[in-house]
């Protein structure tokens, strides 16, 4: 079987590709995600940058904060990616445009201290304050 690991937005224009599995899988709480998604947390999968492509159109860029860019489809809206300076070596793809994401169950959560406290997703899983080379939440 194939290592490689594919996604899509809603509309199809914009396809990804990593020819490795991904290094991680958690959920995000913090209100930057919350505002850049609309949704009530995000979920994430973190990729290789070396291993990973844009494979049709490139998505549209969004500078949310210092020295990170949310990338997305430019056409359907679809939010694609957390892309920042501080992990240069990888690249944070929404779970959610994943072609399987059932094969990548989230095992953390990050941002734990700014979760809405009606949201319960993968309760009992480790979790931390804020990243996820920080304190246990
Ligand atoms: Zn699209
Ligand atoms: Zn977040």
């Amino acid at each position: 079987m194939s290592a490689s690991v594919t996604g899509r937005c809603h509309c199809g224009r914009v396809t990804y590709e990593s020819t490795k599995p991904v290094n991680w899988s958690c959920f995000c709480h913090c209100e930057d995600c919350r505002r850049s998604t609309g949704a009530v947390a995000a979920a994430f999968v973190g990729f290789d940058r070396t291993a990973f492509e844009w494979t049709s159109a490139k998505p549209a860029v969004y500078p949310s904060s210092e020295g990170v860019r949310r990338l997305f489809c430019g056409d359907c809206g679809t939010p694609l990616a957390f892309d920042a300076d501080r992990y240069g070596e990888e690249i944070h793809l929404y779970t959610g445009t994943l072609d399987h994401p059932e094969n990548t169950p989230a095992t953390f959560s990050v941002y734990a201290e700014e979760k809405i406290p009606w949201v319960h997703l993968g309760d009992g899983l480790k979790a931390y304050a804020k990243s996820g080379s920080g304190e246990e939440y």
